[in-house]
C-alpha cells in the first residue's frame, strides 16, 4: 500500500480512530462513508476497521473532485437544480434509521477553481432542499457523523509547493497524524485527556456568560460580537440522540458558540485565506452593522466573497463564534492548510450562515421561528473564516457592563 513511507500500523490506527472515537461506530449501526476516490486504500482501511467495530452495512460512497469538477461546468441547470428522489432518499433514510456519517476530506483545494459560483449554489440550495431531513439531524448532532482528512495530491502539492510530490504526501501525512494525536501514546487516550481540557474551558466560559465579545488586534479587527441568551460553549465530544458519544471534527482544538445573529458591529479582517467551494479568498475583510455583513473587500477572490455572502439572508450574518489558542498544536506548526478542517483549529474564527442549534439551551427542540427569536442564524451555509492572529484580544462583556479580557496575545489570559 502507498503510505509515502509511513508506517501501514500507524495509518490502521488513524481509520481505527476515526470509525471508533470519531463516529463510535455501534454495533448494528449502518455507516455511511465519504471517501476521495484517489485515496482508496485508505477507504478500505475504513471500510475493514467499521464492520470490526459491528457495523451491519457500510455503505461508500466514493467521490471524485474531477467528476464533481465537470457536473458543476457542464451538467444541465435542470439536473442542477433537481436532486433526484433516489438520492436524496439515499442520505434521508439513512439519517432517519441512525447511521454514522464518516466524510473524508482532503482534496485539491482549488478543484472549482473557474466553475461558475451561481451553478454550484444553485445545486446546493437544490442539495440542500432535498437532503433536509439529513441535514437537520447531522447539525443537531442527533447522528453521529465526523468529518477527517487524508492527503491527497494536489493538496499536498499546494501545501508544500517546494517538494516533489512523495515527499509532499510523506510530509501532509506526518502532521495530519500529529493534528490527530497519533503518536507513541495511545491516541484514544489522548482523545480523552483534550477533551477533559476542552471541557474545562467551555464550562469556564459557560460561567461567565457573557452578554458580548470585543475582539482587537493590530491587522484592523475592531469588532463586538453578540452571544445567543442561554447561549453554550461546547468543544470536543458531543452525544447522539442515541446517546453515543462522538467526534464531529478530527482534529478540534476549537470551542464554540452560537452568537446572536442580530448583534454584530464594526471590522473583522482575515487571519488566513479562506478555500470555499473550491476558491480562494484572501486578504478580506467585514464590516457589519447590527447583525449585517453591510461591506466587505477581497484582494483575491472577491466575486467568490459575494456569491458566498448573497447566497440568502442568513448568509451575511454569523452562525458560530469559536475560539482557539493561537498557541494550538496546529497553529504550531506554521503551516497554512488551505483546508477548513485544518485552519479553522489553528486560528479563532466565526462562521457565517446556520447556527448549531445544540449551541443554546433547549435549542435542538425548538422550531426555526424560536430559534430565531434568541439570535440563532439560518442559511443553506456555513463558512468558517479566520481571524485568530497572535495578537489577538478577546475581551468579555457582561450584562451589568463589566468586562473581562479572557484571550491575550492570541491565548487564554
Ligand atoms: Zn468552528
Ligand atoms: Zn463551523
Amino acid at each position: 500500500m502507498s503510505f509515502y513511507g509511513i508506517e501501514e500500523a500507524k495509518i490502521r490506527e488513524y481509520a481505527r480512530l476515526v470509525v471508533c472515537t470519531g463516529v463510535n461506530v455501534q454495533p448494528g449501526q449502518e455507516v455511511i462513508i465519504r471517501c476521495p476516490v484517489e485515496y482508496y486504500e485508505f477507504g478500505h482501511l475504513l471500510i475493514e476497521e467499521a464492520y470490526k467495530a459491528g457495523a451491519a452495512e457500510v455503505l461508500m460512497r466514493w467521490n471524485d473532485t474531477f467528476d464533481s469538477r465537470q457536473y458543476y461546468l457542464y451538467a444541465s441547470e435542470e439536473a442542477l437544480c433537481n436532486v433526484p428522489e433516489w438520492k436524496a432518499e439515499s442520505y434521508n433514510y439513512y439519517s432517519r434509521r441512525g447511521a454514522a456519517y464518516i466524510s473524508i476530506a482532503g482534496g485539491d483545494p482549488e478543484a472549482f477553481k473557474g466553475v461558475d459560483p451561481k451553478r454550484m449554489q444553485m445545486n446546493e440550495a437544490a442539495m440542500d432542499k432535498a437532503l433536509e431531513t439529513h441535514y437537520k439531524l447531522m447539525m443537531a448532532s442527533e447522528i453521529p457523523w465526523t468529518v477527517a482528512a487524508v492527503p491527497q495530491k494536489k493538496w499536498a502539492a499546494k501545501v508544500f509547493p517546494e517538494l516533489p510530490e512523495a515527499e509532499a504526501m510523506k510530509r501532509l501525512w506526518e502532521l495530519i497524524l500529529k493534528a490527530v494525536r497519533i503518536g507513541d501514546n495511545d491516541a484514544v487516550k489522548e482523545w480523552e485527556k483534550h477533551d477533559t481540557f476542552l471541557k474545562s474551558k467551555c464550562r469556564m466560559l459557560n460561567d461567565y456568560a457573557f452578554e458580548k465579545l470585543h475582539y482587537k488586534n493590530s491587522i484592523g479587527t475592531d469588532f463586538t460580537v453578540g452571544l445567543a441568551k442561554g447561549h453554550i460553549w461546547e468543544g470536543g465530544s458531543e452525544t447522539a440522540g442515541t446517546g453515543t458519544v462522538f467526534e464531529a471534527n478530527m482534529p478540534t482544538e476549537e470551542i464554540f458558540t452560537m452568537p446572536d445573529s442580530r448583534v454584530a458591529e464594526g471590522t473583522l479582517v482575515s487571519a488566513l485565506p479562506l478555500s470555499y467551494r473550491g476558491n480562494l479568498i484572501r486578504n478580506f475583510s467585514l464590516t457589519f452593522h447590527e447583525g449585517q455583513v453591510v461591506d466587505y473587500s477581497a484582494q483575491e477572490g472577491y466575486e467568490t466573497l459575494k456569491s458566498l455572502l448573497e447566497t440568502d439572508e442568513g448568509s451575511k450574518r454569523l452562525g458560530e463564534v469559536a475560539i482557539v489558542p493561537y498557541t494550538s498544536p496546529i497553529s504550531q506548526m506554521k503551516t497554512l492548510f488551505y483546508n477548513t478542517l485544518f485552519d479553522e483549529n489553528a486560528s479563532c474564527h466565526f462562521a457565517l450562515g446556520e447556527c448549531y442549534p445544540t449551541t443554546v439551551a433547549g435549542g435542538a427542540a425548538m422550531s426555526e421561528e424560536e430559534l430565531k427569536a434568541v439570535g440563532g442564524n439560518s442559511s443553506i451555509n456555513h463558512v468558517d473564516f479566520m481571524v485568530g492572529t497572535a495578537d489577538l484580544c478577546i475581551t468579555g462583556i457582561r450584562e451589568d457592563g463589566t468586562e473581562t479580557v479572557i484571550f491575550e496575545n492570541g491565548d487564554w489570559v
